[in-house]
């Protein structure tokens, strides 16, 4: 069962497990998703994650777990939306996993446990202290699966995304056969790789580049970009990682392990779509580190992962999606 199954990454997750062949069901309540990302060929259910009890008892061996909120901005404003969707929510989808016998999870964590580095790459190791009611709930999260694998043998893994880009497009490698284009569709964009390429299809006059006086060698901030479809793979291995874990939570970073800086993500974007990019340096946007780096050798010692997409990959991926929704999401406004 995949939570949030028609999300951006949840529907990417969903079509490379059935590609892989696993069975798939989509619980998904459809709040930010889309009901047309729902992979085809998974069983669709149309339910809040409090309400998975009916569907975990169908047959249900093992949940991954992305349905969230997860816009930061909104989670500062509103901080009960995220302690009762991210944790309370997940916390009932627990307890109808454990009333169902289903103890293995696969969770959607992120970046954003660490909060400002003291220094990267990051480690998994390193004190999380999120800057975020965000990062916060992921984090509490993680602290339930630790929790929950120790005292009731739940098999978890908590996999915390970095800057996660690209989509899926029939005919890529590792897209499979169906024919289905995946990618990131949010009704609010905050994301620098789509916003830039909303720019380049003339859907926004210009993007924001937020701080150009870093201490980084260009000036703007450097992230750590994956495509996802490493990030799909990734979800991959670690349920199979789960079987047989009973009483462990691993915890892994998914990033390439190495940083690209606002300014060379906008360079490629400009490479890859021949269009021109209307720039305006402003000021920092609150909470952004400087420099956000994963270490992804945990991931490749217990999940023989490693991520095979770079950059222009993921630009190339999105914009070519971007293209192909072009004429259905009209103009976009921030
Ligand atoms: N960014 C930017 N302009 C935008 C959106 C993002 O300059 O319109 C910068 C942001 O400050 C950060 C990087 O791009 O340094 C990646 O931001 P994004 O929101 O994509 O991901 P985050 O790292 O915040 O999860």
């Amino acid at each position: 069962m995949v939570t949030g199954g028609a999300g951006y990454v949840g529907s990417v997750i969903g079509r490379y497990l059935l590609d892989t062949g696993h069975e798939v069901t989509v619980l998904d309540d459809l709040s930010t998703g889309h009901a047309d990302a729902v992979p085809s060929g998974a069983r669709f259910v149309q339910a809040d994650i409090r309400a998975a009890g009916a569907t975990l008892a169908s047959g249900i061996d093992a949940v991954v777990h992305c349905a969230a909120k997860s816009l930061v901005a909104e989670s500062v404003a509103k901080p009960e939306l995220y302690w009762d969707n991210n944790v309370g929510g997940s916390l009932a989808l627990l307890e109808a996993m454990r009333a169902h016998d289903v103890r293995r999870i696969v969770f959607s964590s992120t970046a954003a446990t660490y909060g400002e580095p003291t220094s990267v790459p990051i480690v998994e190791a390193d004190p999380p202290a999120p800057t975020n009611p965000y990062g916060a709930s992921k984090l509490a999260v993680d602290h339930i699966l630790t929790s929950y694998a120790a005292a009731h043998l739940f098999a978890a893994v908590s996999l915390r995304y970095f800057n996660v880009a690209g989509a899926l497009l029939p005919g890529e490698p590792g897209a499979g056969t169906s024919g289905q284009t995946l990618g990131e569709r949010h009704t609010v964009e905050t994301h620098l790789i789509p916003i830039a390429l909303q720019v380049a299809a003339g859907q926004r006059d210009s993007l924001q580049v937020y701080g150009t006086d870093y201490p980084t060698p260009d000036g703007t901030c450097i992230r750590d970009y994956i495509h996802v479809l490493d990030l799909a793979d990734a979800h991959a291995r670690a349920l199979d990682w789960t079987a047989g874990q009973a009483g462990r939570h691993l915890i892994c970073n998914l990033g390439s392990g190495a940083g690209s800086s606002v300014r060379e993500v906008l360079t490629t974007s400009r490479e890859v779509t021949g269009r021109d990019l209307k720039v305006l340096e402003t000021g920092h946007r609150p909470g952004d580190p400087a420099v956000l780096i994963a270490s992804n050798e945990r991931a490749g010692t217990e999940l023989g992962w490693t991520p095979s997409r770079d950059l222009t990959a993921m630009v190339r991926d999105a914009w070519r999606f971007q293209q192909s929704i072009g004429e259905l999401a009209g103009p976009a406004s921030r």
